[in-house]
């Protein structure tokens, strides 16, 4: 079984980035970028059954721009087995990246296509969603759990009223969720190994897909400061200041 696993390289979750001053959107010259979190957790799991024996190849896909290949660096570091950069200095929204991830699904035939729930610098929670539907297969979004179940794969999903077991035929779109694993530490010489490893360059613009923004950011705003917190001194406080803030409002 092929896992085709997509990643993104995101504004590393730790660093607090700038609104720009046209405030279009925000400045991400000199910041410190890393593989989107759910997309390692998708990497993760695709290794997990590869190494398990369910899986024989992983396959990473990134669409962006050159340096998009750190992300791929860092999976194929932690495990994969080869990548594919869908290059493109293009802005890249949700079904653009479905779009070209639809036309490499094409190419190369995985069974199993495996995104991150969302991607933490636009939170759209679109892609998988997308992409599942222009291949029009299955899809499990958010999982916890994931198994195989001879021709099928069985997916665990967290959902507010509980865990809710799908059961998906093959192919199949599955998105990762944050309690589907623990990822593994990246180390340098595996880093270092992992530049050794297959990474091919497609130009977006060969596979003839449609990748025009289809809405515009008006605008983007800091979040507003949160107010201090405060300290009181035992539970009759708390109730009373609580009563009086209530009041107040
Ligand atoms: P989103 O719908 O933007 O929240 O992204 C959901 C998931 O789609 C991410 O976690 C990635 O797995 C995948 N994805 C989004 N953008 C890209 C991209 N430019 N390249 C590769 N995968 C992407």
């Amino acid at each position: 079984m092929k896992i085709l696993v997509c990643v993104k390289r995101v504004a590393d979750p730790n660093v607090k980035v700038r609104v720009r001053s046209d405030k279009t959107g925000v400045d991400l010259s000199n910041i410190k970028m890393t593989i989107n979190p759910f997309d390692e957790i998708a990497v993760e799991a695709a290794i997990r059954l590869k190494e398990r024996g369910v899986a024989t190849e992983v396959v990473v896909v990134s669409c962006g721009p050159v340096a998009s290949q750190d992300a791929l660096r860092t999976a194929l570091a932690m495990g994969a087995d080869r990548g594919i950069l869908v290059q493109t200095d293009a802005e890249l929204q949700p079904l653009a990246v479905a779009k070209l991830v639809k036309s490499i699904v094409g190419k190369e035939s995985p069974e199993v296509v495996m995104l991150g729930k969302q991607a933490i610098d636009d939170d759209a929670n679109q892609t998988g969603q997308l992409l599942a539907a222009l291949l029009d297969v299955p899809q499990a979004t958010c999982a916890s759990a994931i198994e195989r179940d001879g021709d099928r794969m069985l997916v665990t999903r967290e959902t507010d009223d509980g865990r809710e077991t799908v059961e998906v035929s093959l192919p199949a779109v599955i998105t990762a969720d944050l309690r589907l694993n623990e990822p593994r530490y990246v180390t340098l010489p595996n880093l270092m190994k992992a530049k050794k490893k297959p990474l091919d360059t497609l130009d977006a613009a060969s596979l003839g897909v449609d990748i025009a923004p289809k809405f515009t950011t008006v605008n983007v705003e800091e979040p507003p400061a949160r107010k201090p917190g405060e300290i009181v001194l035992d539970v009759a406080a708390l109730v009373a200041r609580l009563r009086q803030e209530t009041a107040s409002n």
